[in-house]
């Protein structure tokens, strides 16, 4: 049996104070997943470099992928880098998509400090008792946690589901009254994975449900809400991809403006997951066709790390507005 750690001793921040700066300035901390450390290093460099806040994810299938003891250590890594850097950027470390108690207290007691337990597949009160059981937990351990109402479409690691169901703004407060959560994930046409839209030849993508951002908002004043699955499926990337073998005909996702005018209001997480992989695939697809004879991991991996930073510096500053906050 491994000692338990506490996410303060580990210099990690929990999402409270950040989420509290974010809704009162008008931005959103971005929630990049990581599974490895390329992707790792990337995040980190390109949160120090625009000064930005961020969430590092890990979703189950990434603790089972890299090993959870080992992700611990590289998030320890990581936070040394920035302390020797100078850089006083917050960092939280945030289950992504826990769905059982279970998974969420084993999380919490090797040192994440957030959790999300996502009870939407249950019905609404099902959803309510697992929610609340993980909120009483964590918050002896003043570890965070967002649940989630409304289910998104899409595939992500386990996570799948064939059709998205918009969160009903009439239950937000209940739920949020009888379980204690910190945020809030809502449904409002974000879907998880590089195909969020099937678009028929000159459809253009349907805009996100600000209609329902608004009610929820009013609902639950001064409350984080947390979007999913919002990738923008960045089409230079898809491009590259098909251009050099790949075949990722249709893949479209979420426009940076409607995202950018989401973290204007009471969007204070987004997360990013999909954007990351398109860059990563994309740059190593071009190396090994560009230079047949490349077996060295570094002189592929490395530029697909340069590359995945720069697409973090952008979104921090022009998608989610978190970048030159510290
Ligand atoms: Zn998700």
């Amino acid at each position: 049996m491994s000692k338990t750690t506490h996410f303060t001793e580990l210099g990690l921040v929990n999402t409270r104070e950040m989420f509290k700066k974010a809704f009162a300035d008008g931005y959103a901390i971005p929630a990049y997943n990581f599974n490895n450390m390329e992707q790792l290093q990337a995040i980190i460099m390109g949160c120090i470099e625009s000064r930005s806040p961020v969430i590092l994810q890990v979703s189950k299938g990434a603790r089972q992928y890299a090993n959870q003891t080992l992700l611990k250590y590289m998030a320890m890594g990581a936070l040394e880098i920035i302390k020797e850097s100078g850089s006083s950027i917050p960092v939280a470390l945030h289950l992504d998509h826990g769905d059982s108690f279970e998974l969420c207290k084993s999380c919490i007691e090797t040192g994440f400090s957030s959790v999300m337990i996502d009870g939407s597949a249950w019905s609404f009160d099902e959803n309510i008792v697992l929610t609340k059981k993980v909120v009483e937990y964590a918050h002896q351990h003043n570890v965070t946690v967002e649940g989630e109402l409304g289910v998104l479409a899409g595939i992500e690691d386990e996570v799948s589901h064939e059709k998205s169901h918009y969160t009903k703004p009439e239950e937000v407060e209940e739920f949020v009254d009888k379980t204690g959560v910190d945020s809030l994930a809502i449904s409002i046409g974000t879907s998880h994975g590089a195909y969020k839209f099937k678009l028929k030849p000159g459809e253009s993508v349907p805009p996100l449900r600000f209609d329902i951002l608004k009610e929820v908002e009013k609902k639950l004043p001064g409350f984080p809400i947390v979007l999913h699955g919002a990738s923008s499926v960045l089409q230079e990337y898809v491009q590259i991809i098909n251009q050099y073998g790949g075949n990722l005909e249709g893949a479209v996702g979420v426009p940076e403006d409607q995202l950018r005018r989401a973290a204007k209001s009471a969007v204070c997480k987004i997360n990013i997951d999909s954007d990351g992989r398109l860059v990563v695939t994309a740059i190593i697809r071009k190396c090994f066709a560009e230079d047949p004879k490349n077996f060295d991991p570094r002189k592929y991996l490395g530029p697909a790390r340069e590359d995945l930073k720069k697409l973090i510096i952008h979104k921090n500053r022009t998608v989610l507005g978190s970048a030159d906050r510290y």
